[in-house]
């Protein structure tokens, strides 16, 4: 087998097969290997030990300063950054627009960095990220090239112990898990993976040095937005590209463009009502809303309207915006699902490549996360392109030379896996956590994720998960959702120490409710029903929960701040 996985990142990437997963499994469930100790035996004491240097564990690096405490950040790669560290594959860019998808919480930092395109590349937001962690000067309370691999509660002390693959032992009052919704990855279980001739590589595993596809003979498996995105660019230089797609899934254009000196001007100016704005729309990104039903208007409205927000209004996730009752009403949701489908056979010259290309009725228009590209269906006019169906034609195998449905063997020099991620709990269960009484996270997580709120868990005191399962998440402008979770989990520790409280712990009967409340509302929506990964559909096994929290970016800060107001409801403070 000659495939890439970065050794940082080896033990991260899921590989399914009996073999392959015989690696990664110990690598994941792998006691520290001095457990308890550092190098001169002694567990580093701290007040805070964060998991992860994404945005959200910078953040919480920064706020836990700012809050006197002293902390340490732990994380596995080379350098900060989380999820934009490691998915470097061609085309990769964030599909929430720039001006959105950046901190808030320091007006200086706000005006001094200037992005360059309406959707920021990977390296334009790695830049930032590194920019921000040189600016708040983060690096130096931060430990790279180091997985935690256990965390355990102890009662009598109410502290964490942390430990990690160096055999290292971090001592913390609280336990900070930034460890992102969409950072395990999954690469499929695919017999004769390991015979391959060529070599492989998985899109949040990419190389640092990039992967020349000139000329070569290239196959992708997976059409969600790792492959929507690196799809057109691995097209232009590769001889010829073959795209398995077993779903097709929707995808609207991202309307990209540079940002001019006037619109930066402009977007700087109005920050502040931008943020705010941001802020009373459900998914917190700043995206006009049209608060009219789809079924209210006649059919040359709604199309005028789907068509707005395709192309003159700036195209992306508006779509999803585009009338009040798309994620709640069947025939709302099938126009804009018609409507995208009539885009697709117009775009695609290939008939039969256009239907194979249009999802099906089954999938509910936005169910699945939309995918959000730069010239995706017009890639399939390429002649050296190839759309090959695997869910009619099951792929059965890796061969030595390439990829074997049941219809036939495809030649390959070069494979990438877009198969996505272990979403939400998989960063989560990789870790060893035990709570009170040694209970484990991953047993009592077994039938689906439980929290209060999505930050914190009965029975794991003085732990909390920075956009975790049951809040917004991935529903919304995940750096907002970050900030907000810091700056109130920052907030409760500061409460409990004025109190010479030291232990924080949710209650049960409030983790019950808030995980009632939170498929309530998912179930009052079209979303459970799509095969995604926000009910965990994508990973054979895992238990079928929608696991984000639906109410919105406002309903959920007015219930949290409910909630600090209230004393900090349904958690018990001793
Ligand atoms: P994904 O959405 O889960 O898509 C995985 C793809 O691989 C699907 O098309 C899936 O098909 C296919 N697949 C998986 N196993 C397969 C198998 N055994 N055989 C054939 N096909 C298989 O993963 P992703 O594209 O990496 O995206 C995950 C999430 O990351 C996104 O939804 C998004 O939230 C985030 N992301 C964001 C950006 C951004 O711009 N901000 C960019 C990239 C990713 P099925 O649908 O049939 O399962």
């Amino acid at each position: 087998m000659d495939s890439h996985v970065s050794s940082e990142r080896a033990s991260e990437v899921r590989l399914a097969g009996p073999k392959l997963a015989a690696t990664r499994a110990t690598a994941l469930l792998s006691e520290p290997k001095d457990p308890g100790m550092n190098a001169s035996n002694q567990a580093t004491s701290v007040d805070v030990v964060i998991v992860g240097a994404g945005f959200a564990g910078l953040y919480q690096l920064y706020r836990a300063r700012k809050a006197g405490l002293t902390a340490r950040v732990i994380e596995a790669g080379e350098d900060v950054g989380g999820t934009w560290y490691w998915n470097r594959y061609p085309g990769a860019r964030c599909d929430v627009e720039s001006l959105d998808y950046s901190f808030s919480f320091d007006k200086e930092l706000e005006q001094e960095w200037t992005w360059s395109e309406r959707y920021a590349t990977q390296p334009e937001i790695l830049r930032y990220i590194k920019h921000v962690a040189e600016r708040f000067d983060l690096a130096r309370d931060i430990q790279f090239r180091t997985r935690v691999t256990r965390a355990v509660f102890d009662e009598q002390r109410k502290r964490w112990t942390v430990g990690t693959d160096a055999g290292e032992s971090f001592d913390a009052q609280f336990c900070v898990l930034a460890t992102g919704c969409l950072s395990i990855a999954q690469a499929p279980d695919f017999k004769g993976l390991s015979s391959f001739a060529g070599k492989w590589y998985h899109s949040a595993d990419w190389p640092k040095e990039g992967v020349d596809f000139t000329g070569k003979r290239v196959g992708v498996i997976g059409t969600g937005s790792s492959g929507v995105q690196m799809i057109p660019l691995i097209a232009e230089q590769a001889g010829q590209l073959t795209v398995f797609q077993r779903t097709a899934n929707f995808s609207v254009p991202a309307q990209n463009e540079s940002l001019d000196e006037e619109a930066v001007r402009h977007a700087k100016a109005h920050y502040g009502e931008r943020r705010a704005s941001a802020r009373e729309s459900s998914n917190g990104l700043y995206l006009e809303a049209n608060d009219k039903s789809a079924l209210e208007v006649s059919e040359d409205e709604r199309l005028r309207e789907f068509e707005f927000r395709w192309k003159g209004a700036g195209g992306g996730f508006r779509m999803l915006r585009a009338f009040n009752d798309l994620l709640l009403n069947e025939t709302a949701n099938e126009y804009a699902a018609d409507f995208v489908r009539s885009k697709i056979r117009a775009i695609v010259r290939e008939p039969k490549v256009a239907e194979l290309l249009c999802p099906k009725k089954d999938l509910r228009f936005g169910t699945k996360r939309l995918c959000v590209d730069s010239g995706y269906y017009e890639t399939f006019n390429r002649p050296n392109v190839t759309l090959v169906d695997v869910k009619a034609a099951p792929i059965e195998e890796v061969t030595p030379r390439g990829l074997r449905t049941t219809e036939g063997e495809h030649e390959l020099d070069v494979l990438v896996f877009a198969t996505g991620f272990d979403a939400m709990t998989g960063a989560l269960r990789a870790i060893d956590i035990r709570g009170i009484g040694g209970q484990s996270l991953r047993e009592r997580w077994a039938h689906g994720p439980r929290t209060y709120l999505g930050i914190s868990c009965a029975g794991f005191p003085n732990m909390f998960i920075i956009a975790g399962p049951g809040s917004p998440s991935v529903l919304s402008n995940v750096v907002h959702s970050i900030e907000e979770h810091v700056d109130w989990v920052t907030r409760l520790i500061q409460h409990a120490r004025k109190r010479n409280a030291d232990r924080i712990e949710a209650e049960a009967e409030a983790e019950n409710d808030w995980v009632h409340h939170v498929n309530e509302v998912a179930d009052r929506t079209l979303y459970p029903r799509g095969n995604s990964w926000y009910v965990g559909a994508n990973i054979p096994g895992k238990p079928r929960v929608f696991m984000p929290y639906v109410g919105g970016v406002p309903a959920y800060r007015r219930i949290l701040k409910e909630v600090a107001e209230s004393g900090y409801r349904g958690f018990v403070l001793s």
